[in-house]
């Protein structure tokens, strides 16, 4: 067995927040696998000469977020189906010495949904937010075979592209309670710890009980989008399930094995309590 260590990291801009590098190191050393993951601090600049690094250094496998997402692309020498379905890569790796960006972002805003809903089950969800995390959600609603979708966002020229791109209807961001879905998904800041703790995306009053609510935040876990959910009696999907089912997506893709989801959630909620 080749014992050497083996590097892998995350790059993204900035990176003080992410929870990756607790949660892959945990995850390696679980597996009894010789390797490091650390976080890479780059400004949006800085890409083609992290490029340069990862092929001259032999880094194995990163992990990549804002403002990367929709840039690094252009370096990969191949994408899988799920980075050319959502337009973004959030995860490289090596194959036969080819680069290649994958997404696995749709598989982890996905996998708590699956277990609960068949494809074309769900009739209508509403997706706030129209930055690269609603990329994978729309491709996620498309695949589950959602049959109506509406988007919302602050700015609607941002709005009208994404929403062409994906064959959602438009919803004005000041009308957006005037539409009541299956599933609203919250894929702005809105609520994150810090100075938005107190916001959300959505009006207490317009819950309907039965909905699901999703937000994809999730530091704090249960922010106030989802206190007020869980009040008018809908169902909660937190945004650490998708961190989660994206992570563990990376992981087998870089080793060949998995973690122990319980286990992993777990360590986050700790460190995520250390943190608060
Ligand atoms: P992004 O590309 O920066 O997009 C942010 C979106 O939020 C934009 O649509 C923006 O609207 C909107 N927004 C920002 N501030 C707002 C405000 N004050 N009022 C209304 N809308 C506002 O970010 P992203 O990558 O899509 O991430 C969005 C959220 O999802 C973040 O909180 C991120 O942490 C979370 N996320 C979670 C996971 C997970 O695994 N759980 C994965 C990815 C992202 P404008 O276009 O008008 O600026």
């Amino acid at each position: 067995m080749n014992t050497a260590l083996r590097l892998y990291g995350i790059v993204g801009h900035p990176l003080g927040h992410s929870l990756s590098p607790v949660l892959h190191n945990w995850a390696f050393a679980q597996a009894k696998i010789p390797a490091v993951y650390l976080a890479w601090p780059l400004p949006p600049d800085s890409l083609p000469d992290f490029i340069t690094a990862l092929r001259t250094l032999s880094i194995s496998g990163v992990s990549v977020t804002i403002p990367h997402k929709e840039r690094v692309m252009s370096y990969c020498e191949s994408l899988t189906e799920a980075a050319s379905t959502v337009g973004a890569v959030n995860t490289l790796f090596w194959e036969d010495g080819r680069l290649v960006g994958d997404n696995t972002d749709l598989a982890g805003f996905l996998a708590p949904l699956r277990s609960r809903f068949a494809p074309g089950e769900l009739r209508s969800a509403l997706v706030m937010g129209a930055g690269g995390a609603a990329r994978a959600v729309l491709a996620g609603l498309a695949s589950l075979r959602v049959k109506e979708v509406f988007l919302t966002n602050r700015n609607a020229e941002r709005c009208a592209g994404l929403a062409a791109e994906f064959n959602a209807v438009i919803v004005d961001w000041e009308e957006r309670a005037s539409v009541s879905p299956d599933l609203l998904v919250n894929a702005t800041p809105l609520g994150m710890a810090g100075a938005r703790a107190e916001e959300t995306a959505w009006p207490a009053k317009s819950f309907r009980s039965g909905q699901t609510a999703y937000d994809l935040v999730y530091n704090p876990l249960e922010t106030r989008f989802l206190r007020e959910a869980k009040a008018a009696g809908c169902e909660l999907v937190d945004g650490l399930s998708m961190f989660l089912g994206q992570a563990v997506e990376q992981f087998r893709r870089w080793t060949g094995a998995e973690f122990d989801l319980r286990g992993a959630r777990e360590l986050l909620l700790n460190e995520l309590a250390t943190r608060s």
